[in-house]
């Protein structure tokens, strides 16, 4: 994510990414699965995400919990992937869902979800949606607020329930991430802050009859790749924790969060289980319910979006354009992110060229690598971007009027289109003229 990494090699980039291989003529193969096939059959731009691949990860996060006995239930983030079959297998391995919004909740529910497995995050959460998550009676509602804590107070009273939430601490930790992508320091909009938790935890357990706070929750950022923010984060909410227990309060929950990285680039990416040393380390003989957030780190590698080379433009630079544009996957154009690109066709890399692979939108920023090196390509070639299974459709756009690009699901032998490619038809029907402007 950051310029101080150099970029990897070729090898590197398939070693980090053991999901995928180039398979003779098949060329590049996911799980089995050979991507050019799926190009062929339902055009590009076009997005594929492996079941294989998703639940492998979910499992290996489960394990490296269970290794340490730690007592955790997993929410699945699903602003990073809500689509209903990913959701789905994400249910079936036990997940439950952390959602942002109304739409989000009922999605999960949708993808037969348990509403106790559902915990509500989000800095606005409008009336309507928190009667929506009270009227669910969903697992746990994080709050963000003093004013919201009232909200919610009232709301649940007024339907005559109880309201069960925790606090979402902003523990001033910066987590050495792109700051577009941190929620930690106080000067962020999330959260309550620390000092102001233990008062406004006594008002809410012995004076407040629409809530049963059950206790904390914290999300430091995304894309955190050190174990010392965890460290510093946990530790903060465990001191905390004891604090409101020797004030005679109780605590049964804590809510660690998500953020776990991944390596995009060459990032020294840390497996679960360091994710699980922290946890265990520091909220490990607090005798509560655990509770974690991943979104990132269990769908971004189970997903590529696939691209057709449209042009190879030859000027101050070699300028490659592809048929996939920010519209797309706007990671690249938004935080400056970098994402592994491969040739479906089994490259040559004893040539490779430095080249800047673009999309054909109307929009300087509209890049998806500058400066790198990649084997030559042509007009027609077909490549993949890799690690876009997470924040990469659920952003998705139709700026330029590009329609949203198709979505296929693989699965060992099986694959099967989860989204139509939408029409521009789609497009066109959604909007009306006003009858008084007379049509020329
Ligand atoms: C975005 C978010 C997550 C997931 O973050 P990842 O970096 O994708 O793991 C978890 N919890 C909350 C509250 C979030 O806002």
């Amino acid at each position: 994510m950051t310029s101080t990494h150099p970029d990897p090699t070729f090898q590197t980039l398939l070693n980090n990414h053991p999901n995928l291989s180039y398979e003779g003529r098949q060329g590049l193969v996911m799980d089995g699965t050979s991507l050019t096939d799926i190009a062929r059959e339902h055009g590009t731009p076009c997005w594929v995400i492996s079941a294989d691949t998703l639940r492998q990860r979910a499992h290996a996060l489960q394990d490296a919990f269970r290794a340490r006995n730690l007592p955790i239930h997993c929410h699945f983030a699903v602003k990073a992937q809500d689509h209903q079959a990913c959701l789905t297998v994400l249910a079936h391995c036990g997940f439950g869902a952390d959602v942002v919004s109304g739409g989000e909740l009922r999605r999960a529910l949708a993808a037969g979800i348990r509403a106790r497995d559902i915990v509500f995050s989000g800095i606005g959460k409008t009336d309507d949606e928190l009667e929506l998550a009270i009227h669910h009676q969903i697992g746990q509602i994080n709050v963000e607020s003093v004013e919201e804590l009232h909200r919610i107070n009232a709301l649940a009273q007024n339907m005559q329930q109880r309201a069960r939430i925790a606090f979402r601490v902003n523990p001033d930790i910066d987590a050495q991430t792109h700051s577009k992508i941190t929620t930690g320091r106080a000067e962020d909009k999330f959260g309550i802050a620390h000092d102001a938790i233990p008062a406004l935890y006594r008002k809410a357990q012995t004076d407040m009859p629409g809530v049963e706070l059950v206790g904390l929750a914290v999300h430091l950022g995304s894309q955190m790749v050190t174990a010392a923010p965890f460290r510093k984060g946990y530790e903060r909410i465990a001191a905390l924790v004891r604090t409101l227990r020797e004030d005679g309060l109780h605590v049964s929950d804590i809510d660690c969060g998500g953020g776990l990285g991944i390596a995009y680039r060459n990032e020294q990416a840390p497996p679960p289980a360091m994710l699980a040393d922290v946890i265990a380390e520091t909220l490990g003989d607090l005798d509560v319910q655990l509770h974690v957030e991943p979104g990132r780190w269990l769908a971004a590698p189970a997903g590529v979006l696939l691209a057709r080379v449209i042009d190879v433009k030859d000027a101050a630079r070699r300028f490659v354009i592809i048929d996939a544009g920010m519209n797309d996957l706007v990671r690249p154009a938004m935080y400056d992110s970098w994402h592994g690109i491969l040739p479906l066709n089994e490259p040559d890399t004893t040539t490779e060229e430095c080249v800047d692979v673009v999309g054909p939108i109307c929009e300087s920023s509209d890049i998806f690598a500058r400066q790198r090196s990649l084997p030559p390509l042509k007009k027609g070639d077909l490549v993949a971007l890799l690690d876009a299974g997470a924040y990469g459709t659920v952003m998705s756009s139709t700026y330029n009027s590009r329609p949203l690009a198709a979505q296929v699901m693989i699965e060992g032998d099986r694959k099967a289109i989860i989204r139509r490619r939408q029409t521009l038809e789609e497009l066109l029907v959604q909007e009306a003229v006003p009858d008084w402007l007379a049509r020329p």
